[in-house]
């Protein structure tokens, strides 16, 4: 018996123990060297080569677009100081 029945072929970790002889002292070494496998892993590595296709397609996808030009502010005109009405006497 190997270590690839009880690795998990994707993230290297320890799969859950199948039965009570699943339990050696073998895979207690491998739980602390490589830990537990969280599960999943086949379905998560496809799910995530499908990800990975679908932005690359939408990179295709998505054309660069041109920033927009930062329209020129107008000249600026010295501000107006209001005279205070009744201040000299
Ligand atoms: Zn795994």
């Amino acid at each position: 018996m190997g270590n690839e029945s009880v690795l998990c072929t994707v993230c290297q970790g320890v799969l859950p123990a199948s039965g009570r002889e699943a339990y050696t002292s073998l895979r207690g070494r491998l739980i602390v060297t490589n830990g537990y496998c969280a599960g999943g892993c086949a379905e998560r590595r496809g799910e995530r080569a499908r990800l990975a296709q679908q932005s690359q397609q939408q990179e295709e996808q998505q054309q660069v677009r041109p920033v927009a030009p930062v329209p020129p502010a107008g000249p600026v005109r010295g501000q107006q100081i209001p005279v205070a009405p009744g201040m000299s006497r």
